[in-house]
């Protein structure tokens, strides 16, 4: 029925002091410290594509996408209905369409394209999607990480290395051979053993001959499984004599017919909606072993090196997200007769939610150049390894505060979910618990410390660079030194020792990059104990309004 009185609507539903959404704005251009930082760290060399991502992807269109590929989360589909299995997920059409962004894009490909900066071009995309949706940078993290162990057999995986770079997303459930692009996933985990992989009981048979390149059939199952659509998955598997090695498992057989891979649920989890996280089991999947037999775990690190990257990446982004959607709320919002961004607790807020964010991009992209660089440089390598271990563990570990006060920053309108905090809230422990959970990642530091200490003489190079630049940093620098001579009770230490590790680097990264004010705020929040335990306490006479700035998108762009 038509209303009978618009004006008494207007009386009751005039909406007014309500922000307007925050979309059709550019990621990238609207990101001063991301700017900086792709400068900084070498990836200049495809600025405007970078630029023409983040313009894209602030569409109104793909964020709208983003939402509804989680809104409508996917299906599994076991069977048909004549009662042949299927194994696939069938997802929303607003997924693929972000998928084959990413892909045109080349998210999962350019570092390995030869262009310079490549993985620093890379992680600006991931940065930026990731913010949009986070659920299709799974496999397209997984397409990209997956090419250092698939190189460990360059003969045998040619097929899988060119078509896993290709541009184009063919989300067709048919043999590898007949698409146009290629996509790669990872199954480690197990019931009994998921951080302690040897603990695996799926069993690798040779089908002939043994050894790198030689098919086997595999028996046993994965307890999770994400993206279960890839055309491939990196899997560990025993052999009889050999250990756990690592084999490529392809959806499809050589022979044409579907592999023995089944698909037994979906995961019902807190977040991540959009991303398929399955239940499998291999019934003599056939499947190429690649790297040298019994070697497998070294084989898959190679991959998990690089998702370790994304998942600093991952959490930094979430911040981002997060942060500019309290920028924008409190920029837009009036109360007690000022705008909440004139508000000096308001204030102190916002600016110390940008300050942590900030630390963690410029973190995550220092992280992307030593990748950049490893391969011909072993001091990148060597600090690359230890440093990205130390940078996941704490983004990891302050995404959910960062995101969970970012959203209270929005009152009520952030806890509902039409607002895109609670997907990021719910993602935000994500990072931290996959590719290493966090005691996982301190052992794995100590293990560096112990076994590669040229992965910590990498480190200590890289921090002492910054000596000399400030006594609070240097006394910084001086602790975190005889942390790492210490070794009584290591292990029980061990989180102190990599937190500490992270906020020195962190504080010698803004110090030579980030605007005076940032490194300032930081130096004397993080390091010299002019800080509360929550965000918002920052003590005053820190100059807060360029870091207010960096966190205000439109105001900035
Ligand atoms: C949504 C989602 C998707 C996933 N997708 C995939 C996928 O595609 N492929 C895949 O292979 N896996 C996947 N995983 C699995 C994930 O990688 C594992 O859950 C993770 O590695 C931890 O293993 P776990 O669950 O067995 O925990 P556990 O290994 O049992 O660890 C439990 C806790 O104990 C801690 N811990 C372990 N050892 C020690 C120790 N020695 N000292 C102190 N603390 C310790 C860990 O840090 C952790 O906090 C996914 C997980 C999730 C949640």
């Amino acid at each position: 029925m038509a209303d009978l009185n618009p004006q008494a609507d207007l009386a009751t539903h005039e909406v007014f002091n309500q922000p307007p959404p925050l979309e059709d704005y550019n990621l990238f251009r609207t990101d001063s410290a991301l700017m900086e930082a792709l400068s900084r760290e070498g990836g200049d060399g495809m600025r405007a594509e970078v630029d023409a991502y983040g313009s894209e992807l602030g569409r109104a269109e793909n964020i709208e996408h983003g939402r509804l590929a989680n809104a409508c989360p996917p299906v599994l589909k076991t069977h048909d209905r004549f009662g042949r299995r299927m194994d696939e997920a069938e997802f929303h059409p607003s997924y693929h369409a972000l998928m084959a962004l990413g892909m045109k894009h080349g998210q999962h490909a350019i570092p390995w394209e030869g262009e310079t900066g490549g993985h620093v071009i890379h992680t600006a995309m991931h940065y930026m999607m990731y913010q949009v949706e986070s659920g299709v940078c799974c496999p397209l993290t997984m397409t990209y990480a997956a090419r250092p162990a698939l190189e460990m057999q360059p003969e045998a995986m040619q097929f899988w290395l060119q078509g896993s770079v290709s541009r184009d997303y063919d989300s067709r459930s048919i043999p590898a051979t007949s698409k146009t692009g290629l996509t790669i996933g990872m199954a480690m985990t197990e019931k009994q053993g998921g951080s302690d992989i040897r603990a695996n009981t799926t069993r690798a048979v040779a089908r002939g001959r043994q050894g790198p390149g030689e098919i086997y059939d595999l028996t046993g199952h994965k307890w999770f499984c994400s993206a279960p659509m890839c055309d491939a998955f990196l899997t560990l598997a025993y052999t009889e004599q050999g250990g756990v090695s690592c084999f490529l498992v392809p959806r499809w057989r050589q022979d044409g017919a579907r592999n023995g891979i089944h698909l037994q649920r979906l995961k019902d989890k807190l977040g991540n909606k959009s991303n398929a996280s399955s239940e499998i089991e291999y019934h003599a999947a056939e499947a190429m072993m690649i790297g040298e037999e019994g070697r497998g775990v070294r084989t898959i690190i190679n991959m998990v090196t690089h998702t370790r990257l994304d998942c600093a990446t991952g959490s930094t982004s979430l911040m981002r997200q997060a942060v500019i959607q309290a920028g924008h709320h409190v920029e837009n919002r009036m109360a007690f007769q000022r705008k909440l961004s004139q508000q000096p607790l308001m204030r102190n807020v916002l600016a110390d939610l940008s300050l942590e964010q900030e630390a963690a991009t410029v973190l995550s992209m220092r992280l992307a150049r030593a990748f950049d660089e490893a391969a011909t440089d072993p001091q990148a390598a060597a600090f690359s390894r230890l440093a990205v271990a130390v940078g996941k563990y704490w983004t990891c570990k302050r995404v959910g505060v960062v995101v969970g006060e970012a959203m209270e920053c929005l009152g009520g309108a952030g806890y509902v979910e039409e607002s895109i905090l609670p997907r990021l809230y719910r993602e935000s422990p994500l990072n931290g618990i996959w590719e290493g959970s966090g005691n996982v990642i301190c052992l794995d530091v100590l293990r560096a410390m112990q076994r590669e200490p040229e992965s910590v003489a990498a480190f200590m190079a890289e921090i002492g660079t910054a000596r000399g630049r400030d006594t609070r940093l240097d006394r910084a620098i001086d602790h975190m030194e005889s942390e790492l001579g210490r070794l009584d009770d290591i292990e029980f230490r061990a989180r102190a020792v990599v937190e500490h590790m992270a906020l020195t680097l962190q504080a010698s990264l803004l110090t030579a990059a980030g605007p005076t004010a940032v490194a300032e705020a930081f130096l004397a929040s993080r390091l010299d104990g002019g800080w509360g335990h929550t965000f918002g306490t920052l003590e005053p006479g820190l100059d807060l309004q360029p870091l207010i700035d960096r966190a205000t998108p439109v105001a900035a762009g």
